[in-house]
């Protein structure tokens, strides 16, 4: 079982990179990617952890980009820890997100919520702070029943709490992945609000600048969905991934490994990744109709 997409409490999931790791094992996971928003650094604790539980852990990362005044997220894996750029960058990206946090805060005091800030933090364990954060404070001082009814009346467009934030581009996200040595994946291309012909703009550009690869077995997919972004990964010559984007119990899309397999005629995203052949035969099949 391969899961390229999860989070730990580096960012906004449940687990340390720790106990992550161990609770992918229980549930069958052979090789994981922590893939945490904007920040590397759970990776050395989870790959110690992984060694104990025989997981293959793959180095990942998942980055916030603003693509035609959109939020797409660009995961990147198998990228090298240590790159300067890239670290540098991703430290000031969660710079960004304690202004962005700030001025949340602010709009929710606005509509009467206050201590947002200080509330949100608490849940933080490092500097990553994420709407999850928030979601959780406005959740447990009762605002409203679960995450994700707060999402809809607090920290969407329109709403108190919703910052309209600038990102990283699209073309600085991929080459930092790219020349960190990993591979950069459109993370869960289903989940954005984009019609089919921006779409297309939207891989073709992707693909000019260097991604490789789209999600497209995902925790936030649908089966149909499986089925139509393989279609498009196909159109374009991208590799395709799977993930669980899990992030802990009660604010996850899917539990670990429950993933299904790829549909026919993609070709997985570890294809030419020597360490992980033995674990799954390559899918070499006809293609997608
Ligand atoms: P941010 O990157 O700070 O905008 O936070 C985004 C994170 O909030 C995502 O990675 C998800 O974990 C979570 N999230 C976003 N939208 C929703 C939603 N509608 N319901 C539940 N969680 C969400
Ligand atoms: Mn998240
Ligand atoms: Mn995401
Ligand atoms: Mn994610």
């Amino acid at each position: 079982m391969i899961d390229l997409h999860s989070h730990s409490n580096i960012s906004d999931g449940l687990f340390s990179p720790t106990e992550l790791v161990a609770h992918a094992a229980e549930h069958g996971v052979n090789v994981l990617a922590l893939t945490d928003h904007d920040d590397i650094s759970g990776l050395s604790e989870a790959s110690q952890a992984a060694r104990l539980h025989g997981i293959q852990l793959i180095n990942g990362v998942e980055i916030s980009v603003t693509w035609k005044k959109r939020t797409l997220h660009i995961v990147g894996l198998n990228i090298d820890v240590d790159n300067e750029a890239l670290k540098t960058e991703l430290a000031s990206v969660r710079q960004s997100r304690l202004d962005r946090a700030r001025q949340m805060a602010s709009g929710l005091e606005k509509s009467g919520i206050h201590g947002s800030f200080e509330g949100a933090s608490a849940y933080a364990k490092q500097s990553i702070l994420t709407r999850m954060h928030f979601a959780r404070f406005l959740v447990e001082h009762k605002y409203a029943k679960d995450p994700k009814s707060v999402f809809k009346k607090y920290l969407v467009k329109g709403k108190p709490g919703f910052v309209d934030h600038q990102w990283m581009d699209l073309e600085s996200a991929v080459s930092l992945i790219v020349n960190a040595g990993g591979v950069a994946v459109l993370a869960h291309p289903g989940r954005y609000d984009i019609r089919r012909t921006n779409m297309l703009l939207l891989l073709e550009e992707f693909r000019a600048l260097g991604g490789s690869a789209i999600e497209v077995v995902t925790g936030s997919h649908t089966a149909a969905q499986y089925v139509e972004y393989a279609k498009y990964a196909q159109l374009f010559g991208l590799k395709a991934s799977q993930g669980s984007d899990y992030h802990g119990k009660g604010i996850s899309f899917m539990e670990m490994g429950r993933l299904p397999a790829l549909p026919s005629g993609c070709v997985p995203v570890w294809q030419d990744w020597a360490d992980i052949q033995g674990l799954s035969s390559v899918q070499k099949l006809p293609n997608v109709q």
